[in-house]
């Protein structure tokens, strides 16, 4: 049976370095695409040392260039491309009344421009070689609940939700499915930044049993929306946020 090919943005740390493991431990060929080299190896060098298959490709998601070589690059060494997880994301806090306009910029450029990069290139080279494949973005909570101190962060997981939809829409007709996937709050890196300013204590208290999410539960969640059986499952924004959204 023909081995499926993942693309992984953010893969060298926190959810997608935990998604790259998954998927390969499950029989899957990785492409964990970061712009951490250092810690993008690390996370082959332990896909590889648990007898999976995986590459790093040094990518900077908010240059559409990269993201256009990765999958090239992607289908030249593997010759398919079956998953797209649109995943590499930076968070830090942008209050509107004290706007950093360089944090705005870069948050845009990474967490929408990286994600939409990502979504047309996977599709046009997946509907080119008639792969009926799956693209997942990483969206979040925040996405469609407010948080002060966040406003960037908001736009652009807003926009993730609506650009998961619309191609979602358009790409239906060639089998390719796009689903989004909403974490609550997740022990990784990224959220130290909101320690400071309480943002995470006062999330955890509204999440069920008040404790962080585990980066794996979030891998799980990706590797089961990959699956042919969640074929039903499309243009849909999955919440993985342990109730977060769903109750006051
Ligand atoms: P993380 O910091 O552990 O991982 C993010 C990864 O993205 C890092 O490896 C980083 O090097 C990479 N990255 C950042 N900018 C990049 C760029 N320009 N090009 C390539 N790679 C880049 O954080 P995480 O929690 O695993 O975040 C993954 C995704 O999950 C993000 O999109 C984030 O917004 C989302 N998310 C996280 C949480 C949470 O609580 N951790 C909640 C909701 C959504």
């Amino acid at each position: 049976m023909t081995k499926r090919v993942a693309v992984i943005t953010g893969g060298a740390s926190g959810i997608g370095r935990e998604t790259s493991l998954k998927f390969t431990k499950k029989g899957d060929r990785v492409v964990v695409a970061d712009f951490n080299e250092e810690l993008g190896n690390e996370t082959v060098e332990m896909i590889r040392s648990a007898g999976g298959e995986a590459i790093f490709i040094k990518t900077d998601v908010s240059n559409h260039e990269d993201v256009t070589s990765l999958v090239e690059k992607t289908v030249e060494e593997y010759g398919r491309i079956d998953i797209m997880f649109n995943n590499a994301g930076i968070g830090s806090p942008t209050p509107v009344l004290d706007m950093n306009m360089d944090a705005y910029h870069r948050i845009i450029n990474i967490n929408q421009h990286g994600v939409a990069y990502g979504i047309i290139a996977a599709a046009k080279k997946m509907k080119e070689l008639n792969i009926k494949g799956v693209i997942i973005n990483t969206t979040s909570v925040f996405g469609v609940l407010a948080s002060p101190n966040t406003f960037a962060y908001h736009a652009t997981k807003g926009a993730v939700n609506m650009m998961t939809k619309s191609a979602a829409l358009e790409l239906a007709p060639y089998g390719i499915r796009v689903v989004g996937i909403a974490p609550g709050v997740v022990d990784t890196p990224i959220i130290q930044g909101y320690k400071d300013h309480g943002i995470i204590d006062s999330m955890k208290a509204k999440v069920m049993g008040n404790k962080l999410t585990q980066p794996k539960q979030l891998a799980n969640a990706v590797y089961l929306l990959s699956l042919e059986e969640a074929d039903a499952i499309n243009g849909s924004v999955v919440m993985a946020d342990e109730g977060y959204a769903s109750f006051k």
